[in-house]
């Protein structure tokens, strides 16, 4: 009970502090709820908003082992990272405070399937939107502009980029546009390909020599550079372009436009800039300029 009201302390806190940088005072963002949910706040339209409210909690898919991304800290058990304060950030502002989520650590590789389910009410975990995926499911956003990248061990110098990859032990996730890219443009040979679940198997595969290279975006690589310094670096050359969306049910219209908005204010009234330094900024990039929401 007391880590509930703490966090929910800390979810109006960082929200009060939100307003006060942006304006001198009180703002929209001050009302977010802090006790109740559901203060007055409608989607109409919207299915998946209705069982929300009807639940009285919101279910929220994400990663649980990308650094500063989303991760489930093994200390604190709370999860924590840039795509974990958007999806705060959203819950808030459908009147849905700290204590009424319920985090779902979903695989790359079951992210359209447990949306379509409705295993989750959406889902917010480096998750690329494509034309592919917009056939089964919905995008607001995007939110983050990541690209695809390599992560090698410290001594390596043969590994330089994408062209420099035959040969080479590599390693990406099951059901990620990474691995998918690996094989349309046959990077290196299919026996050379890895595959799992997670990154952090093939970051342990890496550190443990049994793979050479781990690919996947930018953004989540930096975050296990930044936790083995002494052992791994990313190559730091992009080779294209990963737009990250909030995933959700492909036919409700009214939740993406309120979660485009949600996403528009926050890029715009600085707290996007705020979530960014606090999280994904402390694995060594300065924040960049949010992306245009794309409400297609
Ligand atoms: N952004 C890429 C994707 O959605 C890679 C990261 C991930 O697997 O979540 O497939």
């Amino acid at each position: 009970m007391r880590v509930r009201t703490l966090a929910v302390g800390l979810l109006v806190g960082s929200l009060a502090l939100t307003a006060c940088g942006k304006q001198g005072g009180p703002s929209q963002l001050g009302s977010a709820p802090s006790q109740a949910p559901a203060t007055g706040v409608t989607v109409d339209g919207s299915p998946t908003f209705d069982k929300i409210k009807a639940r009285g909690r919101v279910v929220i898919g994400v990663k649980q082992d990308q650094p500063y991304l989303g991760q489930l800290n093994p200390t604190t058990h709370k999860y924590e990272g840039f795509d974990i304060e958007i999806a705060k950030l959203v819950a808030a502002k459908l009147g849905y405070g700290e204590d009424k989520i319920d985090y779902k650590p979903i695989p790359s590789q079951s992210r359209e399937q447990a949306i379509q389910n409705g295993d989750v009410d959406f889902y917010v975990g480096t998750y690329t939107i494509n034309d592919k995926r917009k056939q089964q499911v919905s995008f607001a956003g995007p939110y983050y502009m990541a690209g695809q990248d390599l992560l090698v061990r410290k001594d390596d110098t043969s590994i330089t980029g994408p062209t420099s990859l035959k040969g080479k032990k590599v390693c990406s996730v099951t059901g990620s546009t990474p691995i998918q890219r690996v094989r349309d443009q046959q990077l290196t040979e299919p026996n050379n390909i890895v595959e799992f679940q997670g990154y952090q198997q093939c970051v342990d595969q890496l550190l443990s020599k049994q793979v050479d290279v781990v690919t996947t975006d930018d953004a989540i690589l930096k975050g296990y550079a930044a936790q083995s310094p002494d052992q791994l670096k990313v190559v730091g050359k992009p080779f294209s372009q990963e737009p990250y969306g909030v995933g959700l049910a492909h036919d409700d219209k009214a939740l993406r436009t309120k979660i485009d908005d949600v996403l528009q204010q926050a890029e715009q009234d600085g707290t996007w800039k705020q979530i960014y330094d606090a999280t994904l900024g402390k694995s060594g990039s300065p924040a960049p300029t949010p992306p245009q929401i794309d409400r297609y």
